[in-house]
């Protein structure tokens, strides 16, 4: 049932329903729902949750929280992983999810426009007779307008680039409550400023995103994906960094170390064998998968690689990759009613061996069992620690080695988020990468007060401010 929200007046709650009638809800499980993502940070419930459905509601509700000064959360799917939806200053919650259609495919142009609540395997499913595909795949099955409030990116990124490179143009609601465009669909422009890589990644900070064109891609003529186990990390990294620098153009080459495997083992029921291991993935003619397939094969048998298996029919490659998307969950599974923390560094990729070697060093003097996946094949990889969340001492020990791996990124020129984004868990970090002014030029208030929670964040308001 309704509670009695702390920030909104009865007024301004009569008003929200003249524009969406029943598509406002103060409910508590609703409320509760949707202040918290899949991470381990505490959530924080929005004061009430709408449900537009076409962009001029979005733009209503976006003026009256404006006149109101009263906080607007953008919500997706809610797989975030930084804390990213907890409506910290309270507010309205928009939640997208009701404008889920599939406005337009242009098959010539290979574009597609979206609304923002459509989920990226129901963009696929959609485009399988088109044969196009969007090859953004973060393996949650987040929403199109999540994704590129995030920047996401995932396994295939190595070969078809992140959301930066794969959003043509964008739809937006801004603070005040107007609309505009920020380009055509036309694959290059250098009209003036870049609006839409603006509001790629600023996570419901500059406004809501209502409509989204990307580009598409032909699904090719020949797909084959391979299973290697390595003797050793290093070496399974170094097979990575020779296969990257040689050129070759691997659709996708993921990482998972031996605690990681065994963990997908008996989440999954498989039987790989218990080391590090990469996948591959290979895109192209016939000719051109065979022959990146025996250049990788030869790299990875100089580095040690047994076991080499591979996977031509589509429904064993499905099996393989749900098995690595559901790495995090199988990590989870190692420890009934631990919780995880999701690390996501990026560096270039000639110091990737050594940063992933060095973080394996922290992570055998922590104590925590913290298996590493990574999008090797862009220089990123996560831990996902799991710590029992009644542990103050495990969660500190956990914390302390997400900062040294993060310091020792920033300090190799990567970054502390390769694709999760900021959320509430790495602002400070923004200022770690980009040093004090960063607080003057670019973030409004109250920047530094976050370890002490006075942060009003995740609000198109605020920027007004
Ligand atoms: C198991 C698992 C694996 C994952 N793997 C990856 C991975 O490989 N790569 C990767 O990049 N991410 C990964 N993620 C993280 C997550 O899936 C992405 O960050 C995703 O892009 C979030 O989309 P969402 O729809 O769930 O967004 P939400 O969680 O709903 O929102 C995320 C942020 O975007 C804002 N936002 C949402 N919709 C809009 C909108 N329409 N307009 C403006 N702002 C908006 C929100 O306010 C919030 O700040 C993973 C998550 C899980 C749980």
């Amino acid at each position: 049932m309704s509670t009695a929200p702390a920030l909104l007046q009865d007024e301004f709650l009569d008003a929200l329903r003249g524009i969406l009638g029943d598509r406002v809800s103060t409910a508590d499980a609703v409320r509760e729902q949707h202040g918290h993502d899949e991470s381990y940070h505490d959530g924080q419930p929005p004061d009430a949750v709408v449900f537009p459905e076409n962009a001029d509601e979005v733009a209503a509700v976006v003026r009256l929280c404006a006149d109101h000064h009263v906080p607007v959360i953008p919500f997706g799917t809610g797989t975030s992983l930084e804390g990213h939806v907890a409506a910290l200053g309270g507010g309205v919650c928009i939640d997208v999810s009701r404008m889920n259609k599939i406005i337009r495919v242009n098959a010539e142009d290979m574009d597609v426009t979206v609304e923002p609540g459509v989920t990226r395997k129901q963009l696929n499913e959609y485009l399988r007779d088109t044969g196009l595909f969007f090859p953004v795949d973060p393996g949650a099955d987040a929403s199109i307008g999540g994704m590129t409030a995030t920047r996401a990116s995932g396994t295939n990124a190595v070969r078809y680039g992140t959301m930066r490179e794969n959003v043509l143009s964008l739809g937006v609601v801004l603070a005040d409550g107007r609309q505009i465009r920020t380009a055509g669909r036309a694959r290059k422009s250098s009209a003036g400023y870049d609006l839409t890589r603006l509001y790629v990644g600023s996570e419901g900070t500059l406004g809501v995103i209502t409509e989204i064109t990307l580009r598409l891609f032909g699904i090719p003529e020949a797909i084959s994906a391979a299973v290697a186990s390595f003797p050793d990390l290093e070496s399974a990294v170094n097979a990575v960094i020779l296969t990257i620098q040689s050129g070759i153009p691997v659709a996708r080459i993921e990482l998972l170390d031996e605690v990681q495997m065994d963990a997908v083992n008996k989440y999954s029921k498989l039987d790989y064998p218990v080391q590090p291991t990469l996948f591959f993935e290979f895109h192209g003619s016939e000719a051109g998968v065979a022959e990146q397939a025996e250049t990788v094969q030869a790299i990875a048998t100089d580095f040690g690689a047994a076991d080499f298996k591979w996977a031509t029919r589509p429904e064993d490659r499905s099996a393989l990759w749900q098995a690595r998307h559901d790495a995090y969950y199988a990590a989870l599974a190692l420890r009934p009613g631990a919780k995880g923390m999701a690390t996501d560094a990026c560096v270039p990729i000639s110091r990737l061996a050594e940063c992933i070697m060095e973080t394996r060093k922290d992570i055998d003097e922590s104590g925590i069992l913290a298996p590493i996946v990574g999008h090797v094949g862009d220089g990123n990889f996560h831990l996902c620690m799991i710590f029992d969340p009644d542990d103050a001492d495990e969660l500190a020990r956990a914390k302390a080695l997400n900062e040294r791996m993060i310091m020792r990124a920033l300090a190799m020129e990567g970054t502390c988020t390769g694709e999760h984004g900021v959320g509430i868990g790495k602002m400070d970090f923004l200022i770690a990468a980009h040093g004090e002014e960063l607080d003057r030029f670019v973030f409004h208030r109250d920047w530094k007060r976050v370890r002490g929670k006075k942060v009003d964040r995740g609000s198109v308001v605020d920027v007004l401010e």
